[in-house]
């Protein structure tokens, strides 16, 4: 496990798993919080409650957040073929019905994020990310099955938030 962990690396280890197409979006510019985390410093200890639940960081420039934000059919469209949502989740596409507001949001819920099974989890045991889980590496939730790398990265990040508690 490397001593350093930093959001770069994080996004581009994500990226690189394939973990592009979760769902959310947590842009800076409608969760303010986010713009002044200390975990947007590379480097700084990750903060379970600035995390997605599963550890995820949506990008800035995620398009089903721009699709939801400007209520854009096309790029709706383009989301929902792209996020496999007919294929995973048996939804037909209705730009009423596909959206995302992110997974921490008091927005109505997409059906992507309505539908994870992490994030149903993390929510039952009372903690804010999968990082606060003593469960995480021997997790079987679809998602680290899908995307093993990514959950190595957030394995890691792990090591480094409980390295930092103490
Ligand atoms: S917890 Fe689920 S809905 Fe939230 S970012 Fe992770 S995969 Fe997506
Ligand atoms: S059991 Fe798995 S999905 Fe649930 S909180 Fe722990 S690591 Fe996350």
């Amino acid at each position: 496990m490397s001593k350093e962990f930093n959001r770069r690396d994080f996004l581009k280890k994500s990226t690189m798993a394939g973990f592009t197409g979760c769902a959310l979006l947590m842009a800076a510019r409608l969760n303010p919080a986010f713009a002044s985390s200390p975990f947007f410093n590379n480097d700084d200890v990750p903060d379970p409650k600035l995390l997605n639940y599963c550890g995820y960081k949506c990008p800035d420039d995620c398009e089903f957040l721009k699709a939801t934000v400007n209520d854009d059919v096309e790029l709706k469209k383009k989301a929902y073929e792209q996020w496999k949502i007919k294929e995973r989740h048996g939804v037909d596409f209705d730009p009423e019905k596909i959206f995302c507001w992110g997974c921490k949001t008091d927005k109505p819920l997409g059906v992507v994020v309505k539908n994870c099974t992490v994030r149903k989890c993390v929510i039952e045991k009372g903690m804010d990310s999968c990082i606060e889980c003593s469960d995480l590496k021997t997790c079987k939730k679809d998602l680290w099955e899908r995307f093993p790398k990514f959950h190595e990265a957030v394995i890691e990040m792990q090591g480094k938030y409980l390295a930092a508690k103490g």
